[in-house]
């Protein structure tokens, strides 16, 4: 099975490393010319546009920004589309909203190949150790064609159900996720005004049931100041945009995923974006030294 992959970022350079290593032979697509080169693997093989990418795999594996983002590397002139063939599969693994995925899969149908939406849990170290969680929506022969993908990039993948259904629960893990931060960093912010120091709030509620588990693994960021992008600010306010807007079209009210999301559209703006979304927590520390009364 040759490979295709478009999107080198964090994620997918991680990701296509861990299926180089297995000898695939890999032909991969950055917009950024350089991040592929840096790829630097005997069976990797860099090309000029995401259609000839996919002119040359079995599966081509996309793993990009935004839902425009994807559109644009699968739609352009020498987009991945234009390279596909029947029988061939798209999988997606970007971030996007359901509605989008579907979109996609319709256009795949029309075209005559196959589409999967799957996207993954778990960030920047687990994509390094291939222990990524798949959420896939899409076919089942087609999940099982790529099973030994998943199996190398990731420790589990759960077929969720029909297309659409992968990016809908990863939406879910999102809202879930960043409404958890904000309300641990809100709470750590309390308790610092009143006198209780970072490190004992957290010795306190690390494992505790209170506090979200990821705050174990994000304790170290927030206590040394790192705030070097794992997980970017922008995609977690990009995930609350695409829940809040998944909602209004299903007519469901999500009040706090739409106050929250704001509150990181705020940080993004104040130049955050490119940060790990745990930068959340200077933006509003800084936010609350920085009040003061208008006159
Ligand atoms: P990233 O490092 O910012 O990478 C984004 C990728 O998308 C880059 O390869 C970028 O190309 C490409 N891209 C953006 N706009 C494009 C366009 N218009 N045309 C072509 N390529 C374009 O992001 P990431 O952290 O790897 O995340 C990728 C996806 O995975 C996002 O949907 C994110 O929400 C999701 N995700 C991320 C994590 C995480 O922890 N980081 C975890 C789970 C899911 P350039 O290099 O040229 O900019």
């Amino acid at each position: 099975m040759k490979i295709g992959f478009i999107g080198l970022g964090i994620m997918g350079s991680r990701m296509a490393a861990n299926l180089a290593k297995a000898g695939y032979t890999l032909f991969v697509y950055n917009r950024t010319n350089s991040k592929a080169e840096s790829l630097a693997f005997d069976n990797v093989i860099t090309k000029n546009s995401p259609g000839l990418v996919a002119g040359e795999s079995d599966v081509v594996i996309t793993m990009l920004s935004t839902p425009d983002a994807v559109q644009e590397v699968a739609l352009a002139e020498e987009g991945l589309v234009s390279g596909m063939s029947k029988g061939k599969v798209w999988m997606d693994c970007s971030t996007v909203n359901p509605s989008f995925s579907k979109q996609m899969a319709e256009l795949s149908e029309s075209v005559g190949f196959n589409f999967l939406d799957a996207p993954v849990a778990g960030s920047l170290v687990p994509a390094e150790k291939g222990e990524l969680v798949f959420l896939v929506g899409g076919k089942k022969g087609v999940v099982k064609y790529c099973d030994p993908l998943f199996k190398i990039m990731g420790k589990k993948y759960i077929h969720v159900g029909e297309n659409g259904m992968g990016s809908a629960l990863k939406l879910v893990n999102n809202l879930i996720m960043g409404i958890s931060m904000y309300g641990f960093v809100e709470g750590l912010l309390l308790g610092e005004s009143l006198g209780i120091n970072k490190e004992k709030i957290f010795d306190i509620l690390d494992g505790s049931p209170i506090a979200p588990s990821m705050i174990q693994m994000k304790r170290e960021k927030i206590e040394s100041n790192d705030y070097s992008p794992e997980f970017p600010l922008q995609w977690l306010q990009k995930d609350l945009h695409l829940a809040a807007e998944t909602a209004y079209e299903n007519n469901l009210p999500l009040p706090a995923t739409n106050t929250i999301k704001e509150i990181f559209a705020l940080a993004k703006k104040a130049g955050m974006g490119e940060k790990d979304f745990t930068a959340i927590y200077p933006f509003l520390s800084e936010l609350n030294k920085s009040t003061h009364e208008l006159q």
